[in-house]
């Protein structure tokens, strides 16, 4: 408890970034009548965990400042951009608990604007049409220490401009033949002030405006005009940006509008062993390298999704990172924690043996028939003698309400592998020759009294009896120290359980230029287990903790009950603590 509060108020107090302070105090100074932030993915891709980030920020704020969140598609280059992309960001973002305003925006949507506030640059002598070629411009552009070089066009009339735009929107260019750069300085010492390029030609269509255009905004223009227009008072983005800002401004400015946006930049979102680029993702997606956007190995929010990760614990993992302007790489294991903490309370528990290894209990009909006689008060049972089944009814966890189940224990088990060696390590708790007696969950102390080999020697069986006197009760005059989980063997239901490792074997992914290189070989592993009946009843994207093992979720495109397949969410425990 004390250790929940603790964490609470860690968080309460990251809560004073820099971004909310300084919103807060135009709060205060009623500087705008309300907070408007927007996320303006482009849709070229699924969003990834950084995009988590800038979403709970972005959000977060308007819903702290009792203000609104615009969704915005900046959909401004339509060779890389599908419709598809557009409706899995937005069941991204409801998926993680936010409610955008209104509809969603597009960049697109304001196109016929743009344009005209292109022609308003043009007639006030802030833009013209630049007629060299893209080679040309950008060797035009000078470089850290030299100033660049004027366009022989810089100087044409407003007339002749007019003209020359008018023509690359009536497609009388062909691509790279003409583009419209804003008038600014040729020396300035911010490469992004000397004159951008403000349109292009691009004969292509575009997902949302058909074949209406064939000249289409750069981002650096479109987004400053599309946050003004839509009354965004915080724009909310990433270092990287920093140095466009001149051009935020400058563009807001000759447009004019009275009350402009203001752009303030927060560090990126960096996850050691994690890529987050959508970009780089597509690419082990074309490749299949994974299975899908979806895969669950995947930094997607479609594969955390699939994978078993909870909306509160990517939240969770958010808030204790914090936003600053610091560059930083942040510890893949923290991401784990805020997911294992959301589970522990809202995940039922279940029993499954992900390496099954058959025991058999060659005293069961005789232990069994006294049962009903020698089991504890606590212990909740029936008989059933067509199956010679005896059924135990257990809490789903131990102390949240989330009702019962029963669990069938018969005269052959699965253990899991693990659990019985030959010649045990030092400190080994379970099951050995020198060690032949453990507590079964929920049920008997077990005594092993024969091992089978095969002709490897590997051991493939096991002969045991249990201590009638145990069901729910200690065992006379010796301490069993232990427990062990099991599925019975003729009840128990198979089941294929994905066990996952990081996709990368690197820390860094991004650092190594033939991602093939970075991969980690073993990021997943198929094993073919055995779960209690219950499991495989479980409708898909249920998530439970199989005791001993960790979370697992019902897979949502593959399980089914005849062929039950669930994910690994996280493992149960780690020695990591957040700071
Ligand atoms: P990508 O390179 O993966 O396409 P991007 O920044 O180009 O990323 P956008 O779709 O333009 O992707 O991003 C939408 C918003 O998400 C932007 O405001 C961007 O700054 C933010 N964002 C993207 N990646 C991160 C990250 N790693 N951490 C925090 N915010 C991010
Ligand atoms: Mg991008």
């Amino acid at each position: 408890m004390s250790e929940h509060s603790s964490n609470n108020a860690q968080k309460d107090e990251q809560k004073n970034d820099f971004i909310r302070n300084i919103i807060r105090d135009d709060v205060k100074a009623q500087k705008y009548p309300q907070i408007v932030t927007r996320f303006p993915p482009e849709p070229n891709g699924y969003l990834h965990l950084g995009h988590v980030k800038s979403i709970c920020l972005n959000f977060g704020v308007a819903e702290e400042f009792g203000g609104v969140c615009n969704l915005r598609f900046d959909d401004t280059n339509p060779t890389a951009e599908k419709q598809d992309y557009i409706d899995n960001i937005k069941n991204d973002v409801e998926w993680l608990g936010f409610e955008w305003a209104g509809e969603a925006h597009h960049a697109s949507g304001y196109f016929d604007q743009l344009y005209a506030w292109a022609v308003q640059l043009i007639e006030q002598g802030d833009a013209y049409v630049d007629l060299q070629s893209p080679e040309q411009i950008k060797e035009n552009r000078g470089s850290f220490n030299e100033a660049g070089t004027a366009s022989p066009q810089r100087d044409a009339s407003v007339e002749e401009n007019l003209k020359l735009f008018n023509d690359m929107k009536e497609g009388k260019f062909a691509e790279g033949k003409a583009v419209l750069r804003a008038k600014i300085d040729m020396a300035s010492p911010n490469m992004n002030m000397r004159d951008p390029v403000i349109y292009r030609v691009m004969h292509q269509e575009h997902h949302q405006t058909g074949d209406k255009w064939c000249i289409y905004p750069m981002y650096d223009f479109a987004h400053p005009l599309s946050d003004a227009l839509e009354g965004i008072t915080h724009s909310l983005c990433t270092l990287e940006f920093e140095d466009h800002r001149p051009f935020y401004d400058w563009a807001v400015e000759k447009v004019g509008f009275d009350v402009p946006p203001h752009q303030y930049e927060f560090s990126r979102l960096n996850v050691d062993h994690t890529m987050t680029s959508k970009r780089k993702l597509k690419q082990l997606v074309d490749e299949h390298i994974v299975s899908g956007w979806d895969d669950p190995r995947m930094p997607t929010i479609a594969g955390m999704r699939r994978r078993g990760y909870t909306p509160e614990g990517l939240r969770d993992f958010c808030e204790r990172v914090g936003v600053t302007k610091v560059d930083s790489v942040v510890d893949f294991r923290l991401l784990e924690f805020s997911i294992r903490q959301s589970l522990e309370t809202t995940t039922a528990r279940a029993m499954a043996v992900l390496k099954p290894l058959k025991v058999t209990i060659t005293n069961f009909a005789e232990a069994v028939s006294s049962w009903e006689s020698q089991k504890a008060d606590s212990v909740n049972a029936r008989w059933d003698d067509d199956a010679q089944t005896l059924w135990l009814t257990q809490p789903n966890h131990p102390n949240v309400d989330m009702g019962e189940r029963e669990i069938p224990f018969t005269e052959t088990l699965y253990i899991d592998q693990g659990d019985y060696e030959i010649e045990p390590p030092a400190g080994y708790k379970r099951l050995s020759p020198e060690k032949p007696e453990i507590r079964l969950r929920n049920t008997y102390v077990l005594a092993v009294t024969e091992h089978i080999l095969d002709d490897a020697g590997n051991v493939v069986g096991l002969k045991a009896t249990i201590d009638p006197a145990t069901l729910g009760n200690n065992p006379e005059g010796r301490k069993v120290k232990g427990v062990i989980h099991w599925v019975s063997a003729s009840q128990g239901v198979p089941a294929t359980v994905r066990m996952y490792e990081q996709l990368f074997s690197v820390e860094d992914p991004s650092s190594v230029a033939d991602v093939h290189q970075a991969l980690n070989p073993d990021s997943l592993t198929e094993l073919n287990a055995v779960v209690e009946p219950s499991l495989a009843n479980a409708a898909a994207g249920t998530r439970f903790q199989f005791e001993r093992e960790g979370y697992f979720i019902a897979d949502t495109a593959d399980h089914s009950r005849d062929k039950p397949v669930f994910n690994q969410i996280v493992s149960l425990r780690d020695s990591y603590k957040p700071a």
